[in-house]
């Protein structure tokens, strides 16, 4: 078995050809517009709109900052059903609205918000839902909108990990009321730091122009409490480069989740959690599940080994959200009102995935797993 000689990441930034970004550095220092909605950011917003096939779309200078001001426009009170396993961003999101969470389990198969289990969860206080589309898998967002219709709910969705995906024959961020895509150097599409929203209701983009700019509607008018959250010229510059070859990416890293699951695929206690097919996935990130007992060590004894063999995989998500020390006295963060969100959150470890990972470093990475494997010993 051959051991990587250099280390072997977990992610690596899809980065633009340098000369390419000069170019369009230029024209930001020609037209000295660096910031407030300037031509590049303009034209990004254009681009993205199409690329994504969205009608209402809003750019910010992060994911997280456009989550919050999402929730924040979206006018929410109360209780916020959500899943506890995902970023921290998400609920801290909720945090900065006044919003309380509620944490409601996961599916033991797309270790999504399981849409089973939320309306036991409903209260009068409750204003929405807000599912993460993680690892790609979409959320069972049929359902969801079924019980938000039923109580009269929003619907959001947290969609960093689903950039460019299509689901039922309609790009993912038409369901629900809103979507969160977060642009941040280790997304697929980035724009160093960046984030958008997609909206269904119209009148919310007036609303996000003004909470992303101190609420200040004309020179001497501020129309409501804001925030700084623009994307800037140089961040949009990038953006523009970077989704030139977003698509080509893809196809890298289809060809290298192909072969992963090909010689993972024999491994047992090892199942792939992220088996998209051609079109329906961003292929951010290639996620396995790792079974104690059939694969004979734990996902923390793997990740631990992995690194002595070079490969620097992830805990993702981990701890889970329910167990920081704001939330753990919840009623909803309760252990035993969790069962598969903590038991999942000790299985799961993301693999190294970027596209120019090569067929030979994805060899090595499965023989050291295959090695270290029960049946090898
Ligand atoms: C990356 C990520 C975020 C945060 O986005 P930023 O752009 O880094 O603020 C939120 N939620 C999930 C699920 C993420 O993966």
């Amino acid at each position: 078995m051959e051991i990587p000689n250099q280390p072997i990441m977990v992610t690596r930034p899809l980065l633009p050809d340098l000369s390419s970004v000069n170019c369009q550095l230029k024209d930001v220092w020609d037209s000295k517009w660096i910031t407030n909605n300037g031509p590049k950011s303009k034209e990004l917003l254009q681009e993205l709109k199409n690329y994504l096939s969205v009608k209402h779309f809003s750019l910010f200078n992060n994911g997280t900052l456009a989550l919050i001001l999402g929730l924040k426009a979206l006018k929410l009170e109360g209780e916020v059903i959500t899943t506890p396993f995902t970023f921290p961003a998400t609920v801290e999101a909720l945090d900065w609205n006044g919003l309380t969470p509620v944490f409601c389990d996961i599916d033991t198969e797309t270790l999504n918000i399981d849409a089973n289990k939320i309306e036991s969860l409903i209260t009068d206080r409750t204003s929405a839902i807000l599912g993460v589309h993680v690892f790609g898998n979409p959320c069972n967002v049929n359902k969801i909108q079924q019980i938000a219709d039923k109580y009269n709910l929003k619907v959001i969705y947290d969609g960093a990990h689903v950039f460019g995906t299509y689901l039922n024959g309609k790009p993912i961020g038409e369901h629900g009321d809103m979507t969160m895509f977060s642009f941040h150097a280790t997304k697929l599409f980035n724009t160093i730091e960046g984030g958008a929203l997609t909206f269904k209701n119209e009148i919310l983009n007036e609303r996000l122009d003004l909470l992303k700019n101190f609420g200040i509607d004309k020179p001497d008018t501020v129309e409501l409490s804001g925030l700084n959250a623009k994307l800037n010229e140089v961040q949009a510059a990038m953006g523009l480069e970077v989704l030139k070859i977003v698509t080509d990416e893809k196809k890298k890293r289809y060809r290298i989740k192909e072969l992963y699951e090909l010689l993972l695929g024999e491994i047992p206690g090892i199942r792939i959690l992220t088996k998209h097919k051609e079109e329906q996935s961003s292929y951010q990130y290639f996620v396995i599940e790792v079974d104690e007992e059939e694969y004979g060590i734990s996902r923390n004894e793997l990740h631990e080994k992995l690194k002595e063999f070079n490969v620097y995989t992830r805990k993702y998500f981990y701890p889970l959200c329910s167990d920081f020390k704001w939330y753990k006295n919840f009623p909803s963060a309760q252990k035993e009102n969790l069962p598969v969100a903590n038991k999942k959150v000790n299985q799961v470890l993301a693999m190294p995935f970027y596209g120019d990972l090569t067929n030979e470093e994805v060899e090595q990475i499965c023989s050291i797993i295959k090695y270290l494997s029960k049946g090898s010993r």
